[in-house]
């Protein structure tokens, strides 16, 4: 979840029964010769939305700004660029983006509520691994009720529990107010998705009051896991930029691993680079998993996917890890062999 999604996010409303998750996940319609890739980080958005804007990703740097004026939320600095990736048209994005995934065979975990998953899930038959959290949407503290979401990932079809967006409310995963949630995720055997680093636009301060940085930190998930010893957890945006206090958590946790979403595209390109290499060369390179954070630019995937191919300190064997096996050993897909 970065910058725009809160403005986006829909209401969690849980309780539709989903269609059973395909364990095929060869895709149709796509070229033999792309090798697969697992998305783990997508929103169920179906549109790009009335205020959406073309974007130069990677931007170079995030301007200040003065509380004297009118700031702007979006606090990067503007500037030309190639590729600069736009917004669908009105009606079109849930149909461009699909069209991306299939020509780039991508199967991607997508979060939302159910309903909105749902339309993914028809959108893309195959393509989509469903996720919905307890939180998002619905303002600070604002909880999903523990039946609906036990029914969601037992009769529902949810496979994983996210985005949870608890930075965004200034709340430390390992809060005991939503230990519940986690415990369920841990005894249906659930891996759960954190918003963990991140700010996003650069101006946090001016579009999101209740964020706090400090929220992010990776460390505030020791107690959670202590507490949870069985718990799968996938740091969403790897807990960026705070990449001593990630790889101190990786170290002590095994069950942890990371997403590189929003940070691939949202930070300057050198400064990314730097921030995966450093944690493929501290010993990570099997928790790496990559995603997008896809939403209101379909060009996006295809993007941030050439960020991890174009990276020359990554081996051939690092990149499929990232871009594939990573995400299906910690999924627990049935694959036979690494692709
Ligand atoms: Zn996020």
């Amino acid at each position: 979840m970065t910058f725009v999604m809160r403005k986006h996010a829909a209401a969690v409303v849980c309780g539709a029964a989903l269609a059973a998750w395909p364990l095929a996940l060869a895709a149709q319609n796509t070229p033999s010769d792309v090798p697969p890739v697992i998305d783990v980080h997508v929103h169920a958005m179906d549109d790009s939305g009335p205020y959406a804007v073309p974007m130069c990703p990677n931007t170079a740097k995030f301007t200040a700004s003065d509380p004297d004026t009118k700031e702007a939320p979006f606090g990067w600095v503007q500037e030309e660029c190639t590729p600069k990736l736009y917004p669908s048209a009105k009606g079109e994005y849930l149909k461009d983006v699909a069209a991306e995934m299939q020509k780039l065979n991508v199967t991607a975990v997508v979060f939302g509520s159910p309903e909105a998953v749902k339309k993914w899930q028809e959108a893309i038959p195959g393509h989509v691994i469903p996720g919905t959290s307890f939180t998002g949407g619905m303002g600070r503290g604002s909880r999903v009720p523990m039946d609906e979401l036990r029914k969601d990932f037992t009769t529902g079809g949810f496979k994983v529990m996210g985005e949870i967006g608890l930075q965004y409310e200034g709340v430390s995963p390992s809060d005991m107010s939503v230990d519940q949630y986690f415990a369920l995720a841990e005894q249906l055997d659930i891996p759960v998705a954190i918003h963990m680093g991140t700010g996003g636009s650069g101006r946090a301060n001016v579009t999101t009051p209740t964020y706090r940085g400090s929220a992010g930190n990776p460390l505030l998930l020791e107690e959670l896991l202590a507490r949870h010893p069985k718990l799968r957890v996938q740091v969403m945006h790897a807990g960026y930029p705070m990449i001593d206090n990630m790889l101190t958590l990786l170290q002590a946790n095994s069950h942890v691993y990371v997403d590189v979403a929003g940070l691939i595209w949202s930070y300057p390109i050198k400064e990314v680079n730097r921030y995966v290499e450093r944690l493929v060369d501290a010993g990570f390179e099997d928790r790496v998993m990559f995603g997008t954070d896809q939403l209101i630019w379909p060009g996006l995937m295809r993007y941030s996917i050439s960020v991890i191919q174009n990276a020359d300190y990554l081996t051939p064997e690092q990149k499929r890890d990232i871009l594939y096996n990573n995400a299906a050993r910690f999924l627990r897909l049935d694959t036979k062999d690494k692709k």
